[in-house]
């Protein structure tokens, strides 16, 4: 039998975590099984916790909405609306909630007034069933503090982890995102870190729902692929890929900037 190139092997793998409704790190996106509940039960915490994903580990980052709602008595759309001193207080109070003290607090409360004033108070309309992905992608993106990278990533997530009844999931792709960049590059599946090379690899990867591909290669950039030691031989994709190690990205962050 053939060998499988790096391209159907990372597919392969981001199938695998698909069938196993893998979040981020195992089933869990924070952790934190209370924190997971909310997410999962509570749209507008899904929509908040993507404002989070930015510049901090994204478990941190998903863990916020339930700790904020914690702090101000609950988790409240229109608490988030309406209170923007409390909100910002929530954020700083040490331990902060995120280290973008300033910013944060105005996107939760600039994305709790558009929840309610354009979607009814209810996120989940946002991706209501049958919604186009490019369309899931634009609307999110249409959000203070969520930009192109973001709203990939969380319509990705919506229809691989949260059941969202998106059509057109051959539209989706992968985040711009630090790990994801290191792994297309090192593997050859790109041979220039730019967003446009990036999906246009992952398309061709993976026809019918290239953003497949997102989780499978951010988890590989995450545990084998690392910027100076990366562990090919514990690697999904050591026995296919060529190993181009010299390959860095250029800038660093984490996971999931807007
Ligand atoms: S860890 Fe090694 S085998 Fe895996 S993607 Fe990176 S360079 Fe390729």
């Amino acid at each position: 039998m053939a060998r499988p190139t790096v391209a159907e092997q990372l597919a392969a793998y981001g199938r695998e975590l698909e069938a196993q409704g893998a979040a981020q790190v195992g089933d869990s996106f924070s952790g934190d099984p209370e924190a997971d509940r909310l997410l999962r039960t509570d749209p507008n915490a899904f929509l908040i916790g993507l404002l989070f994903t930015q510049g901090i580990p994204a478990e941190r980052a998903w863990a916020g909405p339930y700790l904020l709602g914690r702090r101000l008595g609950g988790f409240d759309v229109h608490v988030l609306a309406e209170q923007p001193r409390a909100v910002r207080e929530a954020v700083q109070r040490p331990p902060m909630l995120h280290r973008f003290k300033e910013t944060l607090p105005k996107w939760i409360t600039s994305a709790a007034r558009r929840i309610l004033e354009e979607w009814d108070g209810d996120a989940s309309a946002i991706w209501a069933p049958g919604t186009h992905v490019v369309e899931v992608t634009e609307r999110l993106s249409q959000f203070d503090g969520i930009g192109r990278k973001k709203a990939v990533m969380g319509a990705e997530l919506l229809s691989r982890v949260f059941g969202a009844e998106l059509i057109g999931r051959e539209c989706g792709t992968v985040a711009y995102d630090v790990q994801v960049r290191r792994v297309f590059l090192r593997s050859g599946l790109v041979d220039v870190d730019t967003p446009q090379a990036m999906e246009a690899a992952a398309a061709r990867a993976c026809p019918d729902a290239p953003g497949t591909l997102d989780l499978a290669a951010w988890l590989i950039g995450r545990e084998t692929c690392r910027p100076k030691a990366p562990r090919c031989d514990e690697c999904r994709l050591g026995d296919v890929c060529p190993r181009l190690i010299d390959r860095q990205v250029s800038g660093v962050g984490v996971r999931r900037q807007a």
